[in-house]
């Protein structure tokens, strides 16, 4: 069993959802979670706004532009008159759902059903389309089957067993097609994973079925080993295990959400990275295996502050540390990068919105320095500590740039370097140039 994920630019048009309707009739049995069409999720939060604002005619103005865009993609999308028509009709009960809320009383339960609209509408046009070519397909409803519990965990028995069920109910048919992002939570109600959450239900539906492998189809060929904004020249890295796939998504590459596989990761299954324009190349896999080259990948955060602690009572102290992260802790700031000397401790914070209480608090017990606009600049890969040699090629590549803090040996996975940020495309440059030898 194969579980394909497509996100909203992948099924962002007429012309899209014809593409991607080609590549999943490869004849493979597996389950399509689709996301909703591009643009469609943003409006629908928009909608949910004017809603709880009580904005009658906000609503009426946006859903009446939806009702334009999806009139034209479905004209577009369907060449006989009957599919064009029912499409249309199906369309009108969700517009005409989504009004019916601005009748009285707008609540969250109700929030979360407006918001599922987009998932439900994209399932139904590819569903439809389907069957207009002739294609042996089922829409499988995911309010049917994918549930979180009371900790907003997926409940995984209710899943599978679900699952199982509905697709033995299917006979003879291997595509399936279902909804990504949305859900029923323990109450029963409609819920949803939150923003981007279509990976999410790609994932989990990829552990209950033991699929042998969840692919992720976007509109870039996977991962890069360096910021294709800043740099010229980036390749897609090949292979990549877990935990360097999350530091990467982590530290800048927005292509994925860590969190997002985590079921695949727990079931062992591979998570692949797909391009939907070049379907012919080979994307990035994320698997448990660790391979290839050492250094994958470089990736760059911004907006980091960096927060400088000395105290000459930490000298040969016990206990500073602690009182320090307390401060931290109190005020809910989290810390991503720290170093330490025997005076002073170095950290890092990528919110500043309550930095200043925070300080104040930290300034009972030390002298406190703040940088702001700095940059951790992330290296990527197996770096194991026996093997010799890493850091020198790190560090010689960034000879001429003032480094303000190293956090080495954290993880085996990840040196990270903090630098002003006004020195960020110079330092990717230059470690595109020393780690890959590809041209910045
Ligand atoms: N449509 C939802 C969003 O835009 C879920 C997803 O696409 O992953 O956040
Ligand atoms: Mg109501």
């Amino acid at each position: 069993m194969l579980i394909q994920k497509f996100g909203g630019t992948s099924v962002g048009s007429a012309e899209r959802i014809k593409h991607v309707a080609e590549l999943i009739q490869d004849g493979k049995r597996k389950i399509v979670v689709l996301s909703a069409v591009a643009g469609t999720t943003n409006a629908l939060t928009e909608i949910v706004e004017d809603l709880y604002r009580g904005n009658k005619v906000a609503v009426e103005e946006k859903v009446a532009a939806l009702t334009k865009h999806y009139e034209a993609l479905v004209d577009q999308l369907f060449t006989s008159q009957e599919p064009k028509k029912e499409a249309l009709t199906a369309l009108d009960t969700h517009w005409t759902h989504i009004r019916s809320f601005t009748l009285d009383m707008f609540t969250r339960f109700e929030e979360r059903t407006v918001l599922a609209q987009g998932e439900l509408i994209s399932t139904m046009l590819m569903q439809f389309y389907l069957e207009e070519r002739g294609v042996k397909s089922a829409l499988i409803p995911a309010l049917d089957f994918m549930r979180i519990d009371q900790q907003s965990e997926p409940d995984m028995w209710y899943v599978q067993s679900n699952l199982e069920r509905i697709l033995k109910e299917q006979k003879g048919i291997d595509l399936f097609i279902t909804q990504g992002y949305i859900c029923r939570n323990h109450f029963g109600d409609i819920d949803n994973l939150k923003r981007g959450g279509s990976d999410y239900t790609a994932s989990i539906i990829g552990a209950a079925m033991k699929a042998d492998r969840v692919q992720i189809w976007t509109d870039i060929d996977g991962m890069h080993n360096n910021d294709p904004r800043v740099v010229k020249h980036t390749r897609p890295i090949r292979k990549l295990t877990f935990d360097e796939a999350a530091e990467l998504a982590y530290f800048g590459a927005k292509i994925l959400h860590p969190t997002s596989i985590q079921p695949a990761r727990k079931a062992g299954i591979p998570v692949e990275l797909k391009n939907t324009m070049e379907p012919e190349k080979l994307g990035t896999e994320i698997s448990d295996e660790a391979s290839g080259d050492f250094i994958k990948a470089v990736a760059a955060k911004d907006g980091i502050t960096a927060i400088k602690i000395r105290s000459d009572r930490m000298l040969l102290a016990y206990g500073f540390l602690r009182k320090v992260f307390e401060v931290f802790e109190r005020h809910r700031v989290p810390i991503d990068m720290i170093t330490t000397s025997e005076v002073a401790v170095s950290l890092t914070i990528d919110s500043t919105e309550r930095l200043d209480q925070l300080l104040e608090d930290l300034r009972e017990y030390a002298q406190v320095e703040v940088e702001r606009d700095q940059t951790i600049v992330c290296i990527v890969g197996h770096l194991l500590q026996e093997e010799e040699g890493h850091a020198a090629r790190i560090f010689g590549a960034l000879s001429n740039i003032p480094l303000r803090m190293i956090s080495y040996g954290g993880s085996k996975n990840n040196v990270s370097i903090l630098i002003d940020s006004s020195w960020k495309a110079e330092a990717l440059k230059a470690l595109n140039r020393g780690l890959f030898d590809l041209e910045a």
